[in-house]
């Protein structure tokens, strides 16, 4: 180990005329959090950089995404850098309507669903690939049950159809866990598409201590 081999400064002092950050795919989507560091939403690099460009970075935190070019400084005559980071916190307008309310339940999709259940029926506790997987309505939808987080569980197609019109319970069958309603940033998380790991540790910091999601991404369900 050579400590002062690397300084991290570096990175942030490039030799002019060569980038020398990594170029992750572009998809590689960014956190964006508020000023205190709440999870706000997930943005692409265009959003960053808009961001950056209107002042609206208050600080960057993770790991260094993208170093991009911008446009010529007419004064300067020197091209402008703008290095993205994996989550920038932000000042100016937004919403985070999980910090508004505390009774906030984040919409309900198959997507998000089935990641918070991590990919397994929760039925037969195997695990299946998405076109596999459909919402089962713990309580039957057609006998007043609702559509909600928490009368909504993954079940594969099979299990779904053993069950039938009927109560776990009329049907014999477990449910291997207790299906809950998403917290603001659970379903940040959810809805994330390749989280990186360092956006994956800040967005586990702000899950509940509680949260059946902690044991489920450590059991590498998602
Ligand atoms: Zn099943």
């Amino acid at each position: 180990m050579s400590p002062r081999s690397a300084p991290k400064k570096s990175l942030h002092a490039p030799p002019a005329g060569r980038a020398t950050a990594p170029q992750p795919s572009l998809a590689q989507q960014v956190l964006r959090t508020d000023v205190a560091g709440m999870p706000l939403e997930w943005i692409d690099y265009r959003e960053a950089v808009r961001l950056y460009h209107m002042g609206q970075v208050a600080y960057a935190c993770g790991s260094l995404l993208y170093r991009l070019r911008g446009g010529t400084n007419a004064k300067s005559g020197e091209r402008t850098i703008v290095d993205v980071s994996s989550i920038v916190a932000t000042t100016g307008h937004s919403h985070n309507p999980g910090t508004l309310r505390s009774d906030y339940v984040p919409p309900l999709n198959n997507e998000t669903l089935f990641k918070r259940d991590g990919y397994l029926c929760l039925y037969c506790g195997l695990k299946f690939q998405t076109p596999l997987l459909s919402r089962d309505h713990i309580r039957p939808f057609c006998r007043g049950g609702e559509d909600t987080w928490t009368n909504v569980v993954t079940a594969c197609r099979r299990c779904n159809n053993a069950k039938a019109s009927r109560t776990p319970e009329e049907a014999g069958m477990q449910l291997l866990a207790v299906p809950f309603t998403p917290t603001y940033a659970e379903y940040i998380y959810l809805k994330g598409r390749r989280v990186l790991a360092d956006q994956m540790e800040y967005l586990l910091a702000h899950f509940p201590r509680t949260s059946p999601l902690h044991s489920r991404i450590r059991a590498g369900h998602h």
